[in-house]
């Protein structure tokens, strides 16, 4: 079958999250919700850690759900945080398992840090901190809205970034991620694929948005997410002008996190432009032939 027939038949989701991170259900869960959807290609990638691989591949294997091992790492580039997808990176590789570890510190340690400034702002920054604590996935601001909400301080967890966590807000504090280009060379060195996620979600010019993809392509970033759930056809449009300027294959995946957020589920058909070359069509095809 030819790639391009083949990719109408796929359903495929390269941007998910589980519990192991910010997400709601297990990875088990994660799956049997995926499969239930009709997704045929599956990665979870998780913020910074790969801990829910194993049991959502194995889960996937039952359920004939094609599973592609991925993660989502946060990244610096030029003061900003970035967040750049790992796809098929192999969940042993020793290297990646140990600078994965230390993002997990640098994320509890955060946390820390934001806990404690909110704490001087007058909130109850010690029992955020436990509530974030609380939860099995490595801590995101994601949890901390989350809490925020629990305890009464926002009324939805948007509203927590927009008062307290997003940028120029007092509990922000400037990410000490490292730097794209490291990041991008750990997933390559793990086997993998680098694909800088929804880039219509950082506060850049047009311009330094460019140099942005520049500086990814040339630390060896091979695909930008050109679909993302939730974005509009205009999105769509701009990811898939900066793919072809930059000669970047593209990505789809939702960002699932909730199936209460309504505007990301899984399973919903995230269809590539014909024009921009799919990150999958190498590994699928191989995959598809006996
Ligand atoms: P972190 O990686 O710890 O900085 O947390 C970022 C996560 O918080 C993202 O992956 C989203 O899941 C979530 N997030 C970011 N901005 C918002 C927002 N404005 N409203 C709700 N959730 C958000
Ligand atoms: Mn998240
Ligand atoms: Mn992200
Ligand atoms: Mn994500």
């Amino acid at each position: 079958m030819s790639g391009l027939a083949l990719d109408g038949l796929l359903n495929i989701d390269l941007h998910t999250h589980s519990n192991c991170s910010d997400g709601v259900l297990t990875p088990g869960e994660l799956v049997a919700r995926a499969a239930a959807a009709g997704v045929s290609v599956l990665a979870l990638t998780d913020h910074d850690t790969m801990t829910g691989l194993a049991e959502a591949q194995q889960r996937a294997a039952g359920l004939g759900v094609r599973f592609v091992p991925g993660v989502e790492i946060s990244a610096s580039w030029r003061a900003q945080a970035i967040h750049v997808v790992g796809l098929w990176i192999d969940p042993a590789d020793r290297s990646l398992c140990s600078a994965l570890e230390s993002q997990g510190e640098r994320r509890r340690e955060r946390m820390r840090k934001i806990c404690a400034h909110l704490a001087k702002l007058g909130l109850p920054g010690v029992a955020l901190l436990a509530a974030v604590e609380a939860n099995p996935g490595l801590p995101t601001r994601a949890h901390l809205a989350n809490a925020m909400v629990a305890a009464g301080l926002v009324s939805r967890p948007d509203q927590a970034f927009r008062k307290y966590l997003a940028a120029g807000k007092p509990a922000h504090f400037a990410s000490e991620w490292p730097a794209l280009a490291e990041v991008v060379q750990w997933i390559r060195a793990a086997g993998g694929v680098a694909v800088l996620a929804h880039p219509s979600r950082y506060a850049l010019s047009a311009g330094a948005r460019r140099r942005l993809l520049t500086d990814f392509s040339t630390a060896g970033g091979a695909a930008l997410e050109v679909v993302t759930g939730g974005n509009g056809a205009q999105h769509v449009e701009a990811g898939t002008a900066l793919a072809l300027q930059h000669g970047l294959m593209g990505s789809v995946g939702s960002d699932f996190h909730d199936p209460a957020h309504t505007w990301n589920p899984l399973g919903r058909y995230l269809k590539l432009p014909d024009c921009v070359t799919p990150v999958w069509r190498s590994y699928i095809t191989k995959a598809a032939t006996p």
